[in-house]
């Protein structure tokens, strides 16, 4: 066997379906009894026809995950869901700030208020990014001295990145992302997140990858001469192992490994009989870390008739959520929803990724030991999120391939 990859989510399919594809023999050994790690999607319902993923997701169209994905012919049908909705701040509802005129009408500014929010938005679109790599988020955001126009703007670097962490947050990183999302939209999925790993699955089934699932690896081995891998017991080796798992179960294996803070989140997650009009299809909480966003409404998710609504908590370092706040964002935006039930799910500590970009420093590479690499949404310099995962496949498999180029030309 060529090459061993430990897990079959975004990063593990990515990577074997490239390198199968460049004619390796690849086997992925992943721990759940199927693939696709954090992009799933479970179908709910009597006609099993409402799509739940986990949690709130949306491709970052101009990103790196959406170029791989085409580049390797998997599909992601959705549509941009745009710049309109509310804002939650002192339990009233604005126009969320996303256009000229919303920005000039909203009530959450006051007229000083909203000076302030325009010189923000000309540094998230002008300032230097590199220059910016080293500053944390709340360094960055200190000339913002409004503290409603501070909540708001700590707010729209959490639904750009997810993150909750301006302390330790990169400011740069922000920079790119949010410059990411105004140029090029995002994607709500039709058929909901695991969709992409539907299609990686059969691309990489397709490419001829051995995927064997509840296959659990708990050992690596590096001391011989080829890296090999203990499952079920019995060692495996290959000419490369590629780590693709989160990174504290990659900290188990390799515990030179550095740790990182994560980013976490709750989400209730609903599926719902009925679509009355709601009093709000997107909320996004200023004064608290909330997030609210009808998902079917923009792309194919429910029945019709029926909705897909997803309700988020941003969970700073250490924060639990309240599902009652939740809850109770959810009565202000649909009104009624509690009588129409047809699935909930609380979810209260979500690893959305493993690591993101820090002020203090750049993220591991994709190199962990001689013959082993490392890839993930915790790996390398490229996005974050799923961008980070696919971008740090691609790398892994590409150099993956060179070393293999390298060691037959030495060999020859
Ligand atoms: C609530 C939520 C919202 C998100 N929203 C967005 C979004 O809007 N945009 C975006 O770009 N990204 C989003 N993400 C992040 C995105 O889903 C992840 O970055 C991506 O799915 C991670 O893929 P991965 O392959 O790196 O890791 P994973 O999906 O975690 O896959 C790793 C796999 O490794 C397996 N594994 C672990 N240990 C072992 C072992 N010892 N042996 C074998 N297998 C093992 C696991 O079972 C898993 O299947 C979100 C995530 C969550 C949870």
């Amino acid at each position: 066997m060529d090459v061993i990859i430990v897990g079959a989510g975004l990063a593990g399919l990515v990577a074997a379906t490239t390198l199968a594809r460049a004619g390796r023999s690849v086997t992925v050994f992943e721990r759940a009894a199927a693939p696709g790690g954090r992009a799933v999607t479970t179908f709910v319902g009597p006609g099993a026809d409402y799509a739940l993923s986990l949690g709130p997701h949306a491709l970052y169209t101009g990103g790196a995950a959406a170029r791989i994905l085409a580049g390797l012919g998997v599909r992601a049908e959705g549509r941009d869901p745009g710049n309109v909705g509310h804002v939650l701040h002192r339990d009233a509802l604005h126009a969320l700030p996303g256009s000229p005129w919303t920005f000039l009408t909203t009530g959450l500014f006051d007229f000083a208020g909203r000076v302030q929010a325009l010189g923000f938005v000309r540094r998230l679109l002008f300032d230097d990014a590199a220059a910016h790599d080293r500053v944390s988020v709340t360094d960055w955001l200190a000339p913002v001295t409004d503290p409603t126009v501070q909540a708001w703007a700590r707010a729209m670097i959490r639904v750009f990145t997810y993150a909750n962490d301006p302390d330790r947050q990169s400011a740069g990183a922000v920079i790119r992302q949010a410059r990411l999302a105004v140029r090029f939209g995002v994607r709500y999925l039709d058929g909901g997140w695991g969709t992409l790993s539907d299609g990686l699955t059969a691309a990489a089934t397709a490419a001829g990858v051995t995927l064997r699932t509840a296959a659990e690896v708990d050992a690596i081995d590096t001391a011989g001469e080829r890296p090999r891998v203990q499952v079920d017991g019995a060692w495996v080796d290959a000419r490369a192992v590629l780590i693709a798992t989160p990174l504290p179960a990659a900290r188990r294996l390799l515990p030179e490994l550095p740790a990182a803070p994560p980013i976490r989140a709750a989400c209730l997650d609903l599926a719902l009989a009925r679509s009355e009009k709601p009093a709000a299809r997107f909320v996004l909480g200023i004064d608290r870390p909330l997030y609210l966003s009808v998902q079917s409404a923009t792309a194919k998710l429910a029945p019709s008739g029926g909705m897909v609504v997803h309700v988020a908590h941003y969970l700073a370092p250490d924060e639990q959520a309240d599902v009652a706040e939740l809850e109770a964002l959810a009565d202000r935006a649909l009104p009624g929803w509690r009588a129409q039930v047809v699935a909930r799910r609380f979810l209260p500590a979500l690893t959305v990724a493993s690591g993101f970009s820090l002020a203090s420093g750049p993220r591991p590479g994709i190199v962990a030991r001689p013959g082993v690499w490392v890839a993930g949404d915790w790996v390398g310099p490229e996005g974050e999120l799923a961008d980070t995962s696919a971008a740090s496949a691609v790398a892994a498999a590409t150099a993956i391939l060179a070393a293999a180029d390298a060691g037959m030309r030495a060999g020859a």
